[in-house]
């Protein structure tokens, strides 16, 4: 079987993140997350990272040129012949039918993409109370993820931490709105091809964790 091709859907807080680094730990897969990769270009002052930089603060979605020649950039890199996650794209038909293109490119598709269905007002807290480690990138949260040694982080050990700047109730509402006028769309789009699982990502993420190591171990390993 040719390197398994994973797309996590959903919101803003839907755990797309924390369930990507998961899998990659368990099953060797390469998380591609391109907010990720844009914030790594904001950071860098590159023409691209320029232009995304007061559209993310805004809460709205960057523009598909943008977005496609930084994800293809990081495709082109060898790592990815182990099968990858997507988290956090594709977010638009355009980008949808671009990812398509270049998969099929390499003769390959999408294996599967796993919508995470949640509760819009759940998704404030979840997003208001993330945090991520300076050291390691490791995801926590006040309330449903803290450290196991307060202000230690379980990975790196280090005692640096760092918040988004729009990861706030005000943005979050936009960020949801963007999300369900043009990427809950995508879910029918691959219940079409014949891809689509869903899996209730309200409960711990333990639970939701168990659920999706399920799929991938079922569709991937
Ligand atoms: P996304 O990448 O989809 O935006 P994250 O994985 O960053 O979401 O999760 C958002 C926040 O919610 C993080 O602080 C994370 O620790 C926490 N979180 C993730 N999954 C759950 C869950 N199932 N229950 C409670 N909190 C969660
Ligand atoms: P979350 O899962 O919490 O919404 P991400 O880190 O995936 O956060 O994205 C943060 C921001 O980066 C988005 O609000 C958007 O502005 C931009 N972004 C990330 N991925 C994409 C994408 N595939 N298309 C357009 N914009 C994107
Ligand atoms: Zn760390």
């Amino acid at each position: 079987m040719s390197a398994p091709v994973l797309i996590l859907l959903g919101p803003p807080g839907a755990g797309k993140g924390t369930q990507a680094r998961m899998l990659e730990e368990e099953f060797g897969l390469v998380q591609l997350s391109t907010g990720d990769m844009l914030r790594a270009a904001v950071a860098a002052g590159t023409d691209a990272g320029r232009a995304a930089k007061a559209v993310m603060e805004a809460g709205a979605l960057v523009s598909d040129e943008i977005v496609l020649a930084i994800l293809k950039d990081r495709m082109a890199q060898p790592d990815v012949a182990r099968g990858i996650i997507l988290d956090g794209f594709p977010r638009t038909d355009g980008q949808a039918a671009a990812l398509d293109a270049l998969l099929a490119g390499a003769g390959q598709k999408v294996t599967a993409a796993v919508s995470l269905e949640v509760d819009d007002e759940a998704m404030v807290g979840r997003v208001s109370g993330r945090y991520t480690c300076a050291g390691c990138g490791e995801g926590y949260h006040d309330e449903f993820k803290r450290p196991a040694s307060a202000g230690h982080c379980d990975k790196c050990g280090s005692t640096a931490f760092k918040r988004r700047a729009d990861d706030n109730a005000e943005t979050v509402r936009e960020r949801l709105k963007a999300y369900h006028a043009q990427t809950a769309p995508l879910i029918a789009y691959y219940d079409t091809k014949g891809v689509l699982e869903r899996i209730d990502a309200m409960g711990p993420i333990a639970a939701v964790r168990d659920a999706l190591a399920g799929i991938v171990g079922r569709v991937a390993a």
